[in-house]
């Protein structure tokens, strides 16, 4: 392994930098030459790669963003597209190629490997939806920013007595929605792997301001619907002021935290480390606190296990 390269793809994650910085010293300490991508498979196709040194990455272990930035490509999913990135490495002569995204870029990882060049990929994503792993970059710093957002709601919410009702993102994974919610001691979390009932929170509502609970915070995984629809019903039922937020794209910005920076630059060692042993076809994730490697097609197939234990406990002390 003498040459490598690096991008970051699908939607950003605080994180991602240290991820980064970790693979291209890490490459540099064993003498290998490593090159940057600019925007994911989009600028792989394109040929924008740049080789990176120690002090490329130097100050950026502190910032949200990716310095490589990211795009998505829908010609990239086609044979073509990823035939004009095989091409790009050939005349690059790189050896190997460390992705750092969601499970959209890793199936572009696993379509290089398929064809024969070695790929590695890295979970970048704060959605939490990658079910080999116990967490993804950049997941630990979007719950502290919702967090932080329900604290703040909280101070105006109870001035005014309402019910805050915050939709979070997480796509089709409720994580950061149960997190920030058992966090920032919701009534209610809403999440697309449990059922609920409106009524029944509306109830709860309803009897919780009766005993002179002055204010209500519900929080709504954006894969389960509009926090704006579900407010007016809530308000329509309960005669109670409800206001919606909705945290959007904030979430995906910020400082990482300590959690996203350490797991950034655990799996950024261990991504190359995999290329350095000859792997291919690999992802890297963490599981009881230990660094682990699948394959590819293994990772993708599993199906996420939703923390049942944690949902069951936010509606206990929620009461
Ligand atoms: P996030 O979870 O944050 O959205 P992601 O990596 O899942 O991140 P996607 O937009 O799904 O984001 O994927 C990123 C890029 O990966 C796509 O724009 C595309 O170029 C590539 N990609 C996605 N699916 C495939 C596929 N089936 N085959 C090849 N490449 C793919």
């Amino acid at each position: 392994m003498k040459k490598i390269a690096v991008l970051t793809s699908g939607g950003d994650a605080p994180g991602m930098n240290a991820a980064i910085r970790a693979v291209v010293r890490y490459s540099i300490y064993h003498d290998i030459k490593v090159y940057g991508v600019q925007r994911g498979y989009k600028g792989l196709m394109e040929g924008e790669l740049q080789e990176m040194s120690i002090s490329s990455v130097g100050d950026i272990i502190h910032r949200g963003g990716t310095i490589l930035r990211s795009a998505r490509s829908l010609e990239f999913k086609e044979k073509e597209g990823q035939k004009k990135a095989l091409n790009v490495l050939d005349v690059f002569k790189i050896d190997g190629l460390v992705v750092i995204g969601g499970d959209g870029s890793f199936m572009g990882a696993k379509a290089l490997s398929e064809q024969g060049f070695p790929a590695i990929g890295i979970p970048g994503t704060i959605d939490n939806d990658l079910a080999y792993t116990d967490f993804t970059i950049g997941f630990d710093t979007a719950v502290n920013t919702a967090l932080d957002a329900i604290s703040k709601l909280r101070d105006t919410t109870s001035s005014h007595e309402r019910v805050s009702i915050i939709e979070v993102m997480g796509r089709n994974c409720g994580d950061i929605a149960l997190y920030a919610g058992l966090a920032g001691g919701a009534e209610a979390i809403l999440v697309p792997e449990m059922p609920y009932d409106l009524d029944e929170i509306c109830k709860k509502l309803i009897s919780s301001n009766n005993r002179g609970k002055t204010q209500s915070i519900i929080l709504v995984a954006e894969g389960v619907g509009s926090a704006t629809e579900i407010g007016h019903v809530i308000q329509e039922r309960t005669g109670l002021e409800a206001r919606s937020t909705i945290l959007g794209h904030i979430q995906r910005g910020g400082t990482p935290s300590a959690t996203d920076r350490l797991l950034g630059s655990r799996l950024g060692g261990a991504a190359v480390q995999l290329l350095i042993d000859g792997k291919s076809s690999r992802v890297v994730g963490i599981k009881d606190n230990d660094i682990i490697d699948l394959d590819i097609h293994e990772a993708l197939s599993m199906k996420r296990q939703f923390n049942l234990d944690m949902y069951n406990l936010a509606q206990i002390l929620s009461i």
